[in-house]
Parts: structure tokens; C-alpha cells; sequence
């Protein structure tokens, strides 16, 4: 398959998948342009080379079509991020999205209404991708977000364009940032996995163990390794019912010889409130009645120096309740140390979920290597499995 930069797009008009799903305020204003500005490359590159571009997407869950999911909110702020006037069509498949397209220039940009104001798009059907696939000369996917599902736009429409279709620049580079950390990774490999429970992390745990040198397990997650080693936790939040399986884990890191790194100590609060009174004190000896809610000083300089003396660094999840101010201190030192290392060289990936929002809120996002785009999806990568929308494509 010929990436973006081998094509040229003169006389041709594109169809464009991008993930154009942003937040809306009251107002239907969007809230964060992230995912606009993110596609910017690949439309601009079509426009450059004296192509059209159309472009699909969906927005939110609608039932149905549902007014305050129309893309049409949007149409401004994409305008105004591409710096064309990017024209409107109120349905996506049918007489008038053919219509549309048909009257499209060379150097237009047309985005076409919630793709999942049909249900056939969730549902991955072919005829509905057949439709789709009308609307384009060259398919090209861009959207990392739902590369994990198996949708119409995404994956079904693949084998409507056997020889015109490509992985825009945004999937190119997701797929290259996760290549170069799972399968290219320089070592030392570093993963920092953080956030509240392991349970929603246990298969990329058990995924990367086989390709790191090192795994910090901070943040909620690492009170159920603490309390299986018999450690005091006192009223921070623990699974349970899966200390049996942190065990299991600490002895395959063992084995696979893993260096695993838990918080020492905590910033401990009497309650679940940015106001509560804090102490510091050890990970295995929090009073009753506490709960550790950010990693404590010792632990950041431990993880500091990890982090510093690693040439590949994933990052998934905070270190604590960084979302209250009182909190957010062990994400920030961890955050600053991953900073440092990437300016030494380190190759530094964050994705998935929360962390992306925390380096977003605390001004790091240009300061790692690479932020991914995909929360759901850059889970899934990590651990280990081809998502369906680039597993298509490859096809
Ligand atoms: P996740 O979605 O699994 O990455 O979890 C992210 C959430 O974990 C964030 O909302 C954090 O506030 C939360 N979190 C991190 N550390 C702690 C902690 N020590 N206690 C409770 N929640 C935490």
C-alpha cells in the first residue's frame, strides 16, 4: 500500500475518514479542537496537491438522527482550523451526498452529516459502506479513535477501493509511535501504567511485561499490589478480588526479568476532597481512616530517576487524583521527568484516556514525543491486538 506522500491527489477527490467526534459546549461551540487540527495534514496535503476532499466522520452516540449531533455545529471551527470554507451536506450516503460531491472543486472541502445517523454504520454493513464508497476516488483512513471498530466508514468500506486507499499522516504516525515503542523500542523500555483499577488494565499489563525492561505501576492501581504483599492501606481504594492476579503479576515480571517499580509513599487525605488534611507517609503503613490519593515525594524521585535513565517511555494513566489540585503533583513531577527525558533523547509515548488529559492540562503535550489520539484504541494496541480499521487496510 502507497502512504499519503507517494500519492498524488490532482483531479481526484478524496474520502476522508477522520475522527471529527470533539466535545460541544451548551452552545454546540467546540470546546477542544484537538481532533480537528489532528487531520489538518492529510486534508491539507490533497488541497496542496490540487485535489477535493470529502470528509466523514461521526459525533457522539446519536439514536437515530438527533439534532444536537449534527456535524453541521462544527462546520465553522473546521473552517476556520483548515482555513477554507468548508461546505455542508445534511445526509451521508444517497442522492443528495452524491450530489454534493458531484459539484465539489478541485480545492473544496466538503463534510457530510453524523455517519451514525445510520444505523448501518455500527452495524458494518456492506451495502451502506457500498454507498459510502461512492462518494470518493481514494479512501483514505485518518482515524485512529475508531480503528477499533469494526464499522461501515472504518473497516467494511476497505474493499470498495482494493488499489486507491491509504492511511492518512495522524494513523500513519499513531501506528509508527506504538511500532516504536512495542516492537522498536530502544532500551531501557520504560511503561508507567497509572489510573484507578487494574482491572481495566490487566491484558496490557500482561501484554507489555514481554516487551519492557521496566513498568512503574502507580497511581489507584498499585494499592491492590501493596495490600497483597501485606501491606496497610488504610481507606484507599484497593481491588480486592485481584490480589491474587497483582501476584501473579509481580511473579511474571520476576520471571520475565521486569523491573517493577511501586509508589514508597503517598500524599494520604482523611477524605476524598481537595480540602481534606493531607499527610505523607509510607504506601504500606497508611493509617485507618486514610487514603492515599497522589504519589508522596520518595516515589517521585524514585520514578524520576527510572524515567531518566530510559530510552523508551510509555505513559498511560495518572499517578493520582490529579484532577483535584491537592493531587495532581505526583502526575506533574511525572510529567516534568518524562519532559526531561525526551529532551535527553528518549522516545516518549503518552496515550489512552486520562493521562493524554493530564499532559494536555499541565502544558506537556509538546514536550513528549508523541500524544496519541485514541484512548480506546491505543489501549487495544497495547495490548497486542490488530484493530480492525488497520487490519483492513493492510489487506
Ligand atoms: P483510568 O481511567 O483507569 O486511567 O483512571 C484514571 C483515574 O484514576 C483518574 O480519574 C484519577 O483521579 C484516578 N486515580 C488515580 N490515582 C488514584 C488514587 N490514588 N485514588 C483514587 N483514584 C485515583
Amino acid at each position: 500500500m502507497k502512504t499519503m506522500n507517494e500519492i498524488n491527489f490532482k483531479g481526484k477527490k478524496a474520502l476522508i475518514r477522520v475522527d471529527f467526534n470533539v466535545p460541544l459546549n451548551e452552545n454546540f461551540e467546540v470546546t477542544d479542537a484537538t481532533r480537528i487540527q489532528s487531520a489538518k495534514p492529510s486534508i491539507r496535503k490533497v488541497i496542496k496537491d490540487g485535489g477535493a476532499v470529502v470528509l466523514m466522520s461521526h459525533l457522539g452516540r446519536p439514536k437515530g438522527v438527533e439534532e444536537k449531533f449534527s456535524l453541521k455545529h462544527i462546520v465553522s471551527k473546521v473552517s476556520e482550523v483548515l482555513g477554507v470554507q468548508v461546505k455542508f451536506v445534511s445526509d451521508c450516503v444517497g442522492e443528495k451526498a452524491e450530489k454534493a460531491v458531484a459539484e465539489l472543486k478541485m480545492g473544496e472541502v466538503l463534510l457530510l452529516e453524523n455517519l451514525r445517523f445510520h444505523p448501518e454504520e455500527k452495524a458494518g454493513d456492506v451495502n451502506f459502506a457500498k454507498q459510502l464508497s461512492k462518494l470518493g476516488d481514494i479512501y483514505i483512513n485518518d482515524a485512529f479513535g475508531t480503528a477499533h471498530r469494526a464499522h461501515a466508514s472504518t473497516t467494511i468500506i476497505d474493499q470498495f477501493f482494493p488499489n486507491n486507499k491509504c492511511f492518512g499522516f495522524l494513523l500513519a504516525k499513531e501506528i509508527e509511535s506504538i511500532k516504536k515503542v512495542l516492537e522498536e523500542g530502544k532500551k531501557p523500555v520504560l511503561a508507567i501504567l497509572g489510573g484507578a483499577k487494574i482491572s481495566s488494565k490487566i491484558t496490557v499489563i500482561e501484554n507489555i511485561l514481554d516487551k519492557v525492561n521496566h513498568l512503574i505501576i502507580g497511581g489507584g492501581m498499585s494499592f491492590t499490589f501493596v495490600r497483597a504483599q501485606g501491606g496497610k492501606i488504610g481507606n484507599s481504594i484497593c481491588e480486592d478480588d485481584k490480589q491474587k492476579l497483582a501476584l501473579r503479576i509481580l511473579k511474571q515480571a520476576n520471571e520475565k526479568g521486569v523491573q517493577i517499580h511501586l509508589p514508597v509513599d503517598v500524599v494520604a487525605a482523611d477524605a476524598f476532597s481537595n480540602d481534606a488534611n493531607t499527610q505523607i507517609c509510607d504506601i504500606n503503613k497508611i493509617p485507618d481512616g486514610w487514603q492515599g490519593l497522589d504519589a508522596g515525594p520518595k516515589s517521585r524521585e524514585l520514578f524520576n530517576d527510572v524515567v531518566l535513565k530510559s530510552k523508551t517511555i510509555l505513559w498511560n494513566g495518572p499517578l493520582g487524583v490529579f484532577e483535584m489540585e491537592n493531587f495532581a503533583g505526583g502526575t506533574i513531577a511525572l510529567g516534568n521527568s518524562i519532559a526531561e527525558a525526551t529532551k535527553n533523547g528518549a522516545f516518549s509515548l503518552v496515550g489512552g484516556g486520562d493521562s493524554v488529559a493530564a499532559v494536555k492540562q499541565f502544558g506537556f503535550a509538546n514536550k513528549v514525543s508523541y500524544v496519541s489520539t485514541g484512548g480506546g484504541a491505543m489501549l487495544e494496541s497495547l495490548e497486542g491486538k490488530t484493530l480492525p480499521g488497520i487490519e483492513a487496510m493492510l489487506k
